[in-house]
């Protein structure tokens, strides 16, 4: 059996009045994340946790944002192109446990549907997503409510 393992993380910046995607649902907030994509922060962690597993580099060299196809792009898309690349394709997701620094809205309401939502389009069961969240006790960037930091690790097994 061979095993490999891939941890990824990202950061985005929060404004007002923007529409709040994270974990691939849509959290009701009066902020939301600024971004070439929908901004899923949560999303691109995973991917770059995907692509790290194989060496595949990172989200930003497989979809740059210098690139209007993935202008306001459902991250939920770019999760299922990375799991269809064809390196991707001998491989099965074992777990994925991703941890989200946001200091408001509270996320407790809304881990379950990340959790399911996150598993439907990885084709796994909601057991083996893992979604928690964190505040950082008002300290730094994250505690100030001027972004979310995301830490996703993966494991995948070979077919
Ligand atoms: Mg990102």
């Amino acid at each position: 059996m061979e095993f490999r393992i891939g941890q990824g993380y990202d950061v985005h910046a929060l404004a007002d009045g923007l529409p709040m995607w994270l974990g691939g649902i849509q959290i009701p907030s009066q902020t939301g994340f600024v971004a070439h994509s929908d901004g899923d922060v949560a999303i691109h962690a995973l991917c770059d946790a995907l692509l790290g597993a194989l060496a595949l580099g990172d989200i930003g060299h497989l979809f740059p944002d210098t690139d209007d196809r993935w202008k306001g792009v459902d991250s939920k898309e770019l999760l299922t192109a990375v799991l269809g690349l064809p390196e991707m394709r001998g491989w099965s997701v074992v777990n994925a446990d991703i941890t989200i620094a946001l200091q408001a809205p509270k996320l407790a309401p809304h881990i379950l549907a990340m959790r399911d939502t996150l598993a439907r389009v990885m084709g796994i069961s909601p057991d083996r997503v893992s979604v928690k969240a964190t505040t950082t006790e008002h300290l730094g960037f994250v505690g100030r409510r001027e972004g979310c930091e995301v830490w996703a690790i993966v494991l995948i097994e070979r077919k």
